[in-house]
């Protein structure tokens, strides 16, 4: 069995076929999505979605490219949202900060960060990261913020070998790994070697980066088992393996269990 981490199943891009896609994903044993928040809009999408399905299980938070002017009332409602059912969440998400294609709310990113990392500890919850040229400045809170009790993943996890270590000495961190992996100039297969596995959880980030041989094309959580095929291939081990120690990983991480899954 395979549980896909990260997808965003309730976007437009799933408009005309989302009961087929989630069958697919079904038939490839991928039996379990996780479905990480955007911001206030996505709310009721993807709540919707859990109801129809309950082997999705959604994530409360605001998304650092949805922080903007009114990033302060966003903020409050989905804190009243988060807080007044925290048990339908499997964790904050997904949050962090991108600076790729925007640095106007820098600092509002930040402080919207900081503040979702203080949710995650009081509701003990983990953290799913979206960090987008923002390595440094996600490092700087986290130094400060981290604390035992703090665990999640960096979702997309694209960075290099020294920051790899560096999530690994936070002591509660995973590493989020998707279609990049399979790209062919991509230099992740060379840092993962490096990680071990019991630090690997699957993802898609369904609808975008898909893996080889989709890109271009819609993801979707079917195509879990090619993201396992490659890390097969990495750690010289079976696609069996990898599919039962990431979803062990994932089973702690997200304390699915209470979700029922086993
Ligand atoms: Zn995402």
């Amino acid at each position: 069995m395979f549980i896909d981490t990260h997808a965003h199943l309730y976007s437009e891009e799933f408009e005309t076929d989302l009961d087929e896609s989630i069958l697919r994903a079904q038939k490839e044993n991928v039996n379990y999505i996780l479905l990480p928040n955007i911001d206030l809009v996505s709310i009721n999408p993807m709540l919707a979605l859990t109801q129809k399905f309950p082997n999705c299980i959604p994530m409360m938070g605001l998304h650092p490219g949805y922080v903007k002017e009114d990033w302060d009332k966003q903020l409050n409602l989905i804190e009243k949202q988060l807080f007044e059912s925290p048990e339908k969440y499997c964790a904050v998400g997904e949050i962090g900060m991108d600076l790729y294609w925007d640095t106007t709310f820098c600092e509002e990113q930040k402080i919207v960060f900081r503040k979702q990392i203080g949710w995650a500890k009081e509701l003990k919850l983990p953290i799913a990261i979206h960090c987008r040229n923002a390595f440094d400045e996600i490092f700087e809170i986290l130094d400060s913020e981290n604390s035992t009790e703090l665990t999640g993943v960096f979702h997309c996890f694209t960075g290099n070998l020294e920051q790899a270590k560096h999530i690994l000495s936070y002591g509660g961190f995973m590493f989020g790994i998707g279609g990049v992996v399979t790209y062919k100039k991509s230099e992740l297969p060379e840092v993962i070697r490096q990680i071990d596995l019991k630090h690997i959880i699957l993802e898609t980030d369904a609808p975008y980066l898909p893996p080889v041989p989709y890109r271009g094309k819609r993801n979707e959580s079917s195509y879990i088992p090619l993201i396992a095929e490659k890390l097969a291939e990495i750690y010289g081990s079976s696609i069996v393996e990898i599919a039962e120690k990431t979803t062990q990983n994932a089973i702690h991480l997200f304390q699915l269990e209470k979700f029922g899954v086993k």
